[in-house]
């Protein structure tokens, strides 16, 4: 029992803390650590009971992780198309739902919270489950609730480029004891012999290992103390590099579903002309999002070529169960996503940028805006 690194036999408990530390700081019922953002939503959609059969409507814009996933349970991914606040549009949601459709990922990416009280307004009475992607906004908000807890389940991302990283790992996150059981069952090979398992009236399915370790936890549970001073920090930077920035015409900032919530990562920019969007891009060092690469849905190769699983038998695509299920995706699904991204500009915020680094920054936008 002593110096084990394996969660369920070690004295340190690290994982175990980590886990009520989590739902303490994120204000959840249920959190369980898992080695990948990726796995934590797969974790979602298997406790929502999803696979094939059924439609997850998800953005055209976001790593392709989201739609991965879904893929992953079986299931098909549908593209939705983002606006101009980089998260997805919950007008076009609409027009995506049929008969098939059992639950919406809203992906609050770059840090940016999505229109969820919209969402929630077309999902709920429909009873289509909201499954939030917050793995790019590890402890943002949306109207003083933390993203991640306001639909039936959520998932974030500790891998090296999140706000809060221990190299890989995630978490789920889930106000319902079922989706919790059953999230716990998938995570955990089948669960069955836990000493945890006992109380549980979820039955055992076969599953996966998706289990995190003491060291990684660990590493969380210092990441944790620190995530509200990183949040702090990246606001105070972005506003003060806003602030500071002269738009002229032809240029807005990306606007917010909640300016307050947001993780300020990203500073972003919406130009009339996609050519001058390129061009300050070029000259800030930021990204025009039409070059995102595996984040757009023009470069996620496996479903381009339909190849959703390792065997034929396993390819969500080809499953007689999908067979009237919308499997579209083209270059030409998201064509307002495409021209939004080719016309945006992030620069990435830094929370340890000095008051001069900071001034450095606003003058080097100034310049590349010609103001
Ligand atoms: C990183 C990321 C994921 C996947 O997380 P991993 O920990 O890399 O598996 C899923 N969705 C989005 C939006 C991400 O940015």
């Amino acid at each position: 029992m002593s110096k084990s690194l394996f969660r369920i036999s070690s004295k340190y408990l690290e994982a175990e803390n980590f886990e009520r530390e989590l739902e303490a700081k994120i204000g959840v019922k249920h959190a369980i650590c898992v080695n990948s953002g990726t796995s934590a939503l797969q974790c979602c959609l298997a406790a929502l009971n999803i696979g094939p059969g059924d439609e997850v409507i998800v953005p055209a814009y976001t790593y392709m992780a989201t739609a991965n996933a879904v893929l992953a349970v079986g299931a098909i991914p549908v593209l939705a198309e983002v606006n101009e606040t980089q998260t997805i549009d919950v007008a076009d949601v609409e027009k995506k739902i049929s008969k098939y459709t059992k639950a919406v990922i809203p992906v609050h990416l770059n840090g940016h919270p999505c229109d969820l009280d919209s969402l929630k307004a077309l999902c709920d009475p429909r009873g289509i489950k909201i499954i939030e992607d917050s793995c790019q906004a590890d402890g943002g908000s949306y109207k003083g609730q933390r993203l991640g807890t306001i639909g039936a389940a959520g998932a974030f991302s500790f891998n090296y480029f999140k706000i809060i990283s221990a190299g890989e790992g995630g978490a789920v996150l889930t106000n319902d004891d079922t989706y919790y059981e059953r999230a716990l069952i998938y995570h955990d090979t089948g669960t069955a012999y836990r000493p945890y398992a006992e109380a549980m009236t979820e039955p055992f399915f076969s599953s996966y290992n998706m289990r995190t370790n003491e060291i990684a936890a660990a590493v969380l549970r210092e990441q944790l103390k620190r995530l509200d001073g990183i949040l702090e920090d990246l606001r105070r930077v972005k506003a003060e590099i806003a602030a500071g920035v002269k738009l002229n015409a032809g240029v807005h900032l990306t606007p917010s579903n909640d300016p307050e919530g947001d993780c300020c990562t990203h500073l972003g920019l919406i130009f009339d002309d996609a050519d001058r969007a390129a061009a300050f891009a070029a000259e800030v060092g930021g990204l025009c999002l039409i070059n995102s690469k595996k984040h757009i849905y023009i470069n996620w190769d496996p479903m381009l070529n339909r190849l959703g699983g390792h065997t034929e038998a396993m390819n969500p695509y080809l499953d007689p169960a999908n067979a009237d299920l919308n499997k579209e995706i083209n270059p030409d699904t998201c064509p307002v996503t495409l021209d939004i991204l080719r016309r945006s500009v992030n620069i990435s915020m830094n929370p340890d940028w000095t008051a001069e680094e900071v001034a450095e920054k606003i003058a080097k936008i100034n310049a590349a805006l010609g103001a």
